[in-house]
């Protein structure tokens, strides 16, 4: 008995040790984690987790592997916890499938851009502490004075017969458990799946829609007559914020001079408030009940198929960890042009891609479909417009960050009225549609800002998108009505190839008018959005 008691002795520093970020997430969780039940969870996941390594250590007989693994444990188990903590005090959630799609999807840049707002110096000084603290305590004063000692506790001599065989069992229970029931709570294995999906996603894309044609598609009709069309894919930008939607500030001055002209639905929403999930279903035939599936042409390779010559002209950085999946998509484009291919690349202005657009559009070219990727107005807000374009100040009585994010909607607005203006010089028949891949929350219904599917807002759906067309268009578009009844229609982006080839008219075998915004056919249908949700209804 009194062995008994004297192996627990040497036991406590050693445990209190391991479970030493287990305690931490035990304090502070217990003000982060939104729901008890969720606390709990994570909890039980993590103790257990913590555990399950603890005890695989001693299955190792020498010492020198038992420390080497025992500080290694430290490291990941502290930074598991720093990362749980982050999202969780950041987000008020846990780390996500598609908060990781955003990780996998950035490059260095990107994500520096990420979390640029987010990382507070005080927040990284805490976390260096944390673990060079604990593993300063552990080399220092434990394992040099003979505290602690992985070498002679009987308790946790495992490595011989029956009490091995005990502990190997329990290890692989305890992993399944957590496989089968915490697998959510535990980071490791969400990276793993998460990365795994995208992995098997980006394949599928490369293999079908990186393709100039798809071979899903079959041209019904089109037309040969001169055509210049210019689609802008927006970026972050809700039409909360926008002039032209009702927004109480003037961030919509150079679109608003030319309301008459534009053609402003009112109630679109974005499939999805992440970048990546919502232009994969707005540029391909993928939608809610069809996700990701090898026919789900794009829009590319619609116009394609109908004899346009496309470019896809991008402010986004072409590379994530492979490549971005928005880049995979334009990649159908027979031409491409990336602005923003350096590392340091954060700070180039959507202005950019103007002369380049210019250069596209006088191009001796009698179909055109130009594609248009901006960097809008993504965190940090205040990196997306020049000096010139501080119009909202912090003198009037806002937070920092609606002034920041206001800015930057005011300088879109700048851009797409230029890229309106460019087009019109032309005096052709053609057309620029505007919309945005998602919107952003900038203290409007809940004190955050940024978006988050986990969290999603109605300002994270909510987007901007209009039409605008030239004179030479007009003709073409007898069966567009201008009535408000048209601008009320609920749509979601989703099904945005059939608005786009009505508007291009572009006859194909799986077009479906009554998904078509503009058609006199359009039928509202529900608009479903995370896992089946009614947006109009809950
Ligand atoms: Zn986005």
């Amino acid at each position: 008995m009194n062995l008994f008691f004297k192996d627990l002795k040497k036991l406590l520093p050693i445990g209190g040790i391991v479970l030493y970020p287990f305690f931490v997430f035990l304090i502070f969780g217990f003000f982060y984690v939104p729901s008890t039940y969720g606390y709990l969870k994570e909890i039980v996941a993590f103790g257990l987790f913590s555990v399950i390594l603890f005890v695989t250590i001693f299955l190792f007989k020498p010492l020198k592997i038992r420390n080497f693994l025992f500080d290694f444990l430290i490291v990941l188990l502290s930074i598991l916890i720093i990362v749980k903590l982050f999202f969780y005090s950041t987000y008020e959630t846990k780390l996500s499938t598609s908060a990781l799609y955003v990780i996998f999807e950035s490059n260095k840049g990107e994500i520096s851009g990420y979390f640029y707002d987010f990382i507070k110096t005080s927040k990284v000084l805490f976390v260096l502490m944390f673990l060079f603290g604990i593993l300063f305590f552990v080399k220092k004063y434990l394992r040099d004075k003979g505290t602690l000692n992985l070498s002679d506790i009987p308790l946790l001599c495992f490595t011989n017969g029956i009490a091995k065989i005990f502990v190997l069992i329990f290890v692989v229970l305890s992993s399944m458990l957590i496989y089968k029931k915490f697998n959510d709570e535990n980071i490791l294995i969400e990276i793993y799946n998460s990365y795994a999906e995208y992995v098997d996603l980006k394949t599928k894309l490369k293999n079908t829609l990186a393709k100039e044609k798809s071979d899903y598609i079959k041209l019904v009709s089109k037309l040969d007559v001169a055509q210049t069309y210019v689609v802008v894919i927006g970026e972050s930008t809700s039409s909360w914020h926008m002039q032209l939607y009702d927004y109480a500030r003037e961030t919509n001055p150079l679109l608003s001079e030319i309301k008459d002209e534009l053609i402003i639905f009112k109630d679109v929403i974005a499939p999805h408030v992440h970048t990546i999930a919502s232009l994969e279903k707005i540029l391909t035939m993928s939608d809610y009940s069809n996700p990701n599936v090898k026919e789900n042409s794009s829009i590319i390779q619609i116009a394609n198929e109908a004899g346009f010559t496309t470019y896809w002209l991008s402010n986004q950085q072409p590379i994530g960890i492979d490549e971005s999946i928005p880049t995979l998509i334009g990649n159908a484009a027979q031409h491409k042009y990336f602005i923003n291919t350096d590392d340091y690349g954060d700070n180039v202005y959507d202005e950019k891609l103007l002369p380049q657009l210019q250069n596209i559009l006088n191009e001796d070219v009698t179909k055109k479909m130009v594609f248009v990727h901006l960097m809008g107005t993504h965190t940090p807000y205040k990196r997306r417009y020049p000096k010139e374009f501080q119009f909202f100040n912090n003198d009037s009585g806002f937070k920092l960050k609606v002034n920041e994010y206001d800015n930057a909607i005011r300088y879109n607005d700048f851009v797409i009225r230029n890229i309106i203006e460019k087009v019109r010089e032309l005096e052709t028949n053609s057309y620029v549609l505007y919309f945005s891949d998602h919107g952003d929350e900038v203290y409007d219904t809940m004190d955050f800002f940024g978006h988050n599917e986990y969290h999603a807002t109605k300002p994270m759906y909510e987007v901007p998108f209009i039409f605008w067309f030239s004179k030479g268009y007009k003709k073409n578009i007898s069966h567009i009505k201008e009535s408000d009844l048209l601008l009320e229609r609920k749509y979601n982006l989703e099904n945005f190839v059939h608005s786009f080839s009505d508007v291009s008219q572009i006859n194909f075998n799986r077009l479906d008018s009554t998904k078509s915004i503009f058609s006199n056919k359009f039928k509202e249908s529900k608009r479903l959005i995370k896992k089946g949700i009614d947006y109009d209804k809950d």
